[in-house]
């Protein structure tokens, strides 16, 4: 590196957003020096669009995130203002839990959480270019800031968020450069990434008006209620639980629909004011109406912002039409016709890297020392942040302490899908989680996040010892209660109460409680009731359901573990980094192009790379053994 350092750590992380801040945390767990720098202290952890956590998939990354040892869980226990088990008529595998958030309180209980973490240290600035260094110049040794300090470090972990050229746009012609509203983009380390040669592209996404809940007509509209029980996303730590408020459902109409098609050309979607694609699952309301043009109706959520504010989030009307339009669209809507907007809706366009460009680590190919998290990796959603964030950070740490990489499978966590998926698959929209990306359903639950993750939290030191003890604590209750079902024979009597309770008939002996858990229809709670005594302990509590449905499901399971270790065994084929794959003359066209530009690091990874078919995987072990 040329010239002089003021001062240097281990680890730099840019950007104090969800990537940035579960980043820091795991950074600094693992023992680096980590230095957090963000325009805004007050912003760490801000929630740019709806201050909601979780939902389906996403609510069991917020899990694993939270079984890593990172703040999300317990920042939304500590803010949570209505919670929701979704999907809960579905089976357990797809359940996904979601809390409305105080927009206010959540970053301050984010910051909380980092300032508790030894060795993490804030700096509010801006990061306009990194310090590079090495043999060739293309190693990422430290950052220069707005504020003129030169910053060492021997890893940098970028999460810009929408900041990078960020451009907000509300009507045509009145696109203004900003990272979100009221903040300035990042220019200047945008143009430094660029300069550097990586790939590019522009997304957009979008934020509805927010009302003043006063001039809303809330008793003629349909209330929901959050869940009664006292569900946590924090699984190691008890926070105090806010008490829950409601959210109020409303409908659009056709009155709505005529007001957006009559100004579509005033839309900055529409009007050609925005290049970049935008999140095909969180679509602007001009989007539902082009798209859905027969659709009589689309559902609108009222949500609260907060504890102490009328202010509600109107989730279904994402829009980058100008005010005067928003104004006219809102009050056609049943139970607005005299809202007020507090906040108007607006488009962002950003850019992002294309994430074929990184490892499963979640560095950057091309650049030691420098790795991407986040919205920048063409991703969209907190909890997708989060999840990128605590494996860039982790593997910054461990890379700076020359420490062993850590990285995430298929069949571990929806946080290796999500990575894999970017990784070898890239993207060309914004990229969400969906359960229906996981070929694993069964194995990533919500409710056994921290069977799966926290042992391996523990051991690579991402936990506090207060954590590893929880930890310790809820996987003893999962094996008592495990032995308990499994060890605890049922008489023929007690069988016939459980299953005669449930309306079907009984032709054996004796069985265990774990095989009588697997008819349909019977349940853990059943069997402990006719048995009696202390059975497992409380019935309630996490542990008791998350065992419940591993031993009910047990067939399932174990024939997904089947199919997760042949995806395991293709793993271990690791492919060698300097492959020539146009020479591979074996494979076909496609195959060769696209692996050359994806440069997976095993055969698994290569069988995910669309267009590369099971001939081709053949013809490249051949090519390989060959070459070895
Ligand atoms: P961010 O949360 O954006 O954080 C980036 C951080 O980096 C910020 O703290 C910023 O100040 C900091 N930063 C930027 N440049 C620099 C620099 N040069 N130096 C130091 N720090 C820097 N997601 C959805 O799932 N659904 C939606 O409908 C949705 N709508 C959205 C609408 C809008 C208008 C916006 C702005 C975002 C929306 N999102 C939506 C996306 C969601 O906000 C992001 O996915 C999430 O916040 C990404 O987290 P992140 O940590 O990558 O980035």
């Amino acid at each position: 590196m040329n010239g002089r350092v003021d001062r240097a750590v281990d680890v730099i992380v840019i950007g104090g957003g969800h990537a940035g801040s579960e980043a820091a945390a795991a950074a600094a767990r693992l023992g680096a020096r980590t230095l957090l720098i963000t325009p805004d202290l007050d912003r760490i952890g801000q929630m740019s669009c709806n201050p909601a956590i979780g939902g389906i998939a996403k609510g069991v990354v917020a899990r694993e995130v939270d079984a890593l040892g990172g703040v999300m869980g317990r920042a939304t226990d500590a803010t949570r203002i209505h919670y929701r088990m979704l999907n809960r008529r579905r089976g357990p595998a797809v359940w996904g839990p979601r809390a409305q958030c105080d927009r206010g309180l959540y970053p301050r209980a984010v910051r909380r959480c980092l300032e508790e973490v030894p060795g993490l240290e804030f700096l509010q600035d801006r990061v306009d270019g990194l310090l590079l260094g090495g043999a060739d110049g293309r190693t990422a040794q430290g950052v220069v800031t707005r504020g003129g300090e030169r910053i060492g470090a021997a890893s940098v972990v970028v999460t810009a968020g929408t900041f990078l050229r960020g451009r907000i746009h509300r009507g045509p012609g009145a696109g203004m450069s900003a990272g979100r509203a009221g903040e300035p983009p990042s220019i200047e380390l945008a143009e430094c990434l660029e300069g550097l040669g990586f790939e590019m592209g522009r997304f957009k996404t979008g934020t509805p008006p927010r009302l003043d809940g006063r001039s809303v007509d809330l008793a003629s509209l349909e209330i929901q209620h959050g869940d009664p029980e006292d569900y946590r996303f924090a699984a190691y730590t008890r926070e105090r639980v806010p008490e829950q408020r409601p959210c109020w459902i409303t409908w659009t109409g056709a009155e709505l629909q005529r007001v957006v098609e009559r100004n579509l050309a005033r839309s900055a979607l529409y009007g050609g004011e925005i290049a970049g694609k935008g999140p095909r699952y969180c679509p602007s309301i001009e989007d539902k109406v082009v798209r859905f043009p027969d659709a009589p109706r689309h559902q609108v959520f009222l949500e609260p912002e907060g504890l102490d504010t009328h202010e509600l989030y109107v989730n279904g009307l994402s829009t980058s039409l100008p005010g005067d339009v928003q104004e006219e669209f809102v009050r056609t809507v049943p139970g607005l016709e005299q809202a007020r907007i507090t906040r108007l809706g607006y488009a962002i366009e950003y850019d992002y890297f294309p994430p074929h460009q990184l490892r499963h680590t979640l560095a950057v190919r091309a650049m030691a020392g420098l790795y991407f998290a986040g919205q920048i990796n063409g991703t969209t959603g907190y909890e997708e942040a989060a999840a990128q964030g605590i494996v860039a950070g982790a593997n910054a740490a461990l890379a700076a302490l020359g420490r062993p990489a850590w990285t995430l499978e298929r069949d571990e966590a929806y946080i290796g899908v999500l990575i894999d998926d970017l990784v070898t698959r890239g993207v060309d929209e914004p990229y969400r989680l969906f359960t229906s990306r996981s070929e694993f359903r069964l194995l990533l639950r919500q409710d056994n996040a921290v069977a799966r993750l926290g042992p391996m939290a523990r051991d690579m030191g991402l936990l506090t010892p207060q954590q590893g003890a929880a930890l310790e604590r809820e996987l003893e209750a999962q094996s008592t209660i495990r032995q308990w079902f499994t060890g605890t024979r049922l008489r023929e009597r007690e069988v016939r109460e459980v299953v005669a309770e449930l309306d079907g008939g009984w032709s054996g002996g004796s069985i265990t409680g774990s095989e009588l858990l697997q008819r349909p229809g019977v349940t853990a709670e059943a069997i402990v009731g006719v048995v009696g005594g202390a059975g497992p302990g409380v019935v309630d509590s996490e542990a008791f359901r998350s065992v419940e449905v591993e031993l009910k499901y047990a067939g399932y399971v174990s024939r997904e573990r089947e199919r997760a270790e042949v995806l395991r065994s293709r793993a271990r084929f690791r492919l060698p980094d300097d492959l020539e794959y146009p020479a591979l003359v074996s494979m076909s066209a496609e195959a060769r192009e696209k692996l050359a530009r994806i440069r997976p690091e095993t055969l698994a990874q290569a069988g995910r790379v669309p267009g590369v078919s099971q001939a081709d995987l053949q013809n490249l072990v051949m090519e390989v053994r060959r070459l070895r």
